[in-house]
């Protein structure tokens, strides 16, 4: 560039330094970018669906939460779970590919030099006798092993999901232990539970929750009120059998226990109104 300041005076440029439209790459050039496009793009598409999914799904339930005459729409939350679910999977999907095209003989034939295929050649393409690629690709793609990619907090979300559903339909039963495989630190083994109930009282005062708050030490719930009293002059866990050392900074809003009490309040009222119709 430097030399053409200096002495290229009579050195005639094109009138038009600009790159045409369209210019044809190699073929190389192709698939990378074709790479490079499928393995970021599509993965960060994926990752803000998730999170967008999320937040709606979040949103809802915080409107439904802080309007009092409000209720859950369970097939609302169940849309909510699909997508999350569909997503996850496209998710998957598109990592298994990632692998598969890393693995040597797929990448062996993405990096073969390809031959024209004319006239000429065919009896050659015919005496290669190569395996078919989409049938290797097929082959490798069933060998795969799904994997989950969702990183943790939007799983821990899913499973929230999945369980204000539950609640939404059964107020007072405990969740399902569905994953017991991945969960190692099983310390949170559900200690609410007497007989497959949950209790909505607090264990304190007897009475029925209204700001319920979560030990993150040993996952009891109290009301918030009679669990600071107990505080001031403790610090254990007011459960008889439970140890476990609490202060306030252990504390957290009950988010499930509300949407149990909430939606306690709904069976009960719908109850109620099943018996004015009768009577
Ligand atoms: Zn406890």
């Amino acid at each position: 560039m430097s030399s053409f300041d200096t002495d290229s005076s009579n050195v005639v440029l094109p009138s038009n330094l600009s790159l045409p439209d369209y210019v044809p790459l190699r073929r190389d050039a192709v698939r990378d970018f074709e790479d490079q496009f499928r393995q970021t793009t599509t993965d960060d598409i994926y990752s803000a669906q998730l999170l967008q999914v999320k937040s709606m799904a979040e949103h809802y339930i915080t409107y439904i939460m802080s309007n009092s005459h409000l209720n859950f729409s369970e097939k609302t939350l169940e849309e909510y779970i699909k997508t999350f679910e569909n997503l996850s999977k496209v998710q998957q999907e598109s990592h298994k590919l990632k692998q598969i095209h890393d693995l040597p003989n797929i990448r062996s034939f993405s990096s073969r030099e390809t031959q024209e295929l004319t006239l000429d050649s065919l009896d050659e393409f015919h005496a290669a006798n190569q395996p078919n690629f989409t049938d290797v690709i097929r082959q490798e793609y069933s060998n795969v092993k799904t994997r989950s990619t969702s990183n943790d907090a939007s799983r821990e979300f899913y499973t929230f999901l999945r369980s204000v559903l539950f609640v939404c339909k059964n107020p007072e039963d405990a969740i399902p232990d569905e994953k017991s495989s991945n969960d190692d630190d099983d310390d949170d083994d559900e200690i609410n539970i007497s007989g497959g109930k949950v209790s909505l009282k607090d264990p304190i005062t007897l009475n029925y929750f209204e700001t319920p708050v979560l030990s993150k030490r040993c996952k009891h719930t109290y009301e918030e009120s009679s669990i600071r009293t107990h505080l001031r002059t403790n610090n254990t866990c007011p459960i008889s059998g439970c140890s476990a050392m609490l202060t306030l900074g252990d504390l957290k809003p009950d988010k499930l226990m509300r949407i149990r009490i909430r939606s306690a309040i709904r069976v009960e009222k719908r109850h109620d109104k099943n018996l004015e119709t009768v009577v």
